[in-house]
């Protein structure tokens, strides 16, 4: 197992933790401007980019560094992740269902 790996897993077994960069508690909106926050658009990090349409509270912060829980599950690290294309799967908010059925 790679180093990586094993610290992510000892490290979740503390639980949710505020965000690191903007010290958001769990299940709440990063503060503008965080480098963590990830953009629900395109996947990469909010702090980079310019989407419109980003959403916000579909990018919030969850107590776990982004795709952290999902690389542990997967058995890879974070940047396999989104070196992977998983990346886009975890982050890009899908559209609207409702938006959907009206077309
Ligand atoms: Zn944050
Ligand atoms: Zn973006």
């Amino acid at each position: 197992m790679n180093g990586w790996l094993a610290w992510a897993k000892e490290d979740v077994k503390r639980g949710p933790q505020h965000c690191h960069d903007c010290g958001t508690k769990p299940g709440e909106i990063h503060v503008t401007g965080c480098d963590v926050e990830r953009c629900s658009v395109c996947a990469g990090q909010r702090l980079q980019c310019g989407c419109e349409g980003h959403d916000p509270s579909f990018a919030r912060w969850t107590g776990f560094l982004p795709g952290k829980l999902e690389a542990i599950a997967l058995g890879i690290d974070l940047n396999e992740l989104v070196r992977g294309g998983w990346a886009r799967l975890f982050f890009v908010k899908p559209r609207d269902f409702t938006e959907r059925r009206k077309r």
